[in-house]
């Protein structure tokens, strides 16, 4: 992701807020759809070594504070899932594959999508609106308190605050809970990275954790 240049990635910013994208010429102003799903991955440093165990990178902390820092904040902020993957290594290629196949997982996903197709009146979680999300999203007392002190901890602005809510949302969908619990909160924290920084200079956004760690599991 970083390869691309900081402006490239900024221009995306306002079709993910929106689903739109509005071009403004001298005498004309068209918006067109532009919904779609952002799929992106990046290394921790521009040599890919920081932070893997073992392995030093041979520019030090700046490799990785210059890499990283071509994707701003604001455009961060707009990702709702973030993941740390730390290297595969031989002993994790010698494990048995994983026990939930593909068809499996696409089923759950289904009947997670109906449930939710369902109850917000054919809308799903993704598009709906902020008012009707934090009616159909209130945690338990338990998770209100988790997200209030991890908003504080982790300085989440409000949109990082309601984004979190929507994919606790669909977590509790996903495993059929009517609730949103403070479970769904904790693990939908542990998908965003604290604002104030790149933490120690390892993070890299890819596509599954075999290892998730989470600071609010408790
Ligand atoms: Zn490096």
């Amino acid at each position: 992701m970083p390869e691309f240049t900081p402006q490239v990635l900024d221009s995306l910013r306002q079709p993910l807020e929106t689903g739109e994208i509005s071009v403004a010429r001298a005498n004309a102003h068209v918006s067109y759809p532009a919904r779609f799903q952002l799929i992106a991955a990046m290394n921790p440093c521009r040599c890919g070594t920081a932070g893997a165990d073992g392995i030093a990178c041979r520019r030090g902390a700046r490799c990785a504070a210059d890499y990283q820092g071509r994707v701003s904040g604001p455009f961060m902020d707009r990702i709702d899932i973030q993941i740390d993957v730390p290297a595969v290594t031989p002993a994790d290629l010698a494990l048995p594959p994983a026990a939930e196949g593909t068809a499996e997982i696409a089923a759950r996903v289904a009947a997670a999508r109906a449930r939710q197709m369902e109850r917000n009146d054919g809308v799903v979680n993704a598009a709906l609106s902020q008012v009707v999300l934090e009616k159909v999203s209130a945690p338990d007392a338990g998770g209100q308190k988790l997200l209030i002190q991890a908003a504080e901890t982790l300085g989440l602005t409000a949109r990082g605050y309601h984004r979190v809510l929507r994919v606790a949302r669909t977590l509790a969908d996903l495993a059929g809970s009517e609730q949103v619990h403070r479970l769904h909160i904790a693990e939908a924290l542990s998908h965003r990275r604290a604002r104030t920084g790149l933490v120690s200079g390892v993070p890299t956004a890819k596509f599954v954790s075999r290892t998730p760690r989470n600071p609010f599991y408790s």
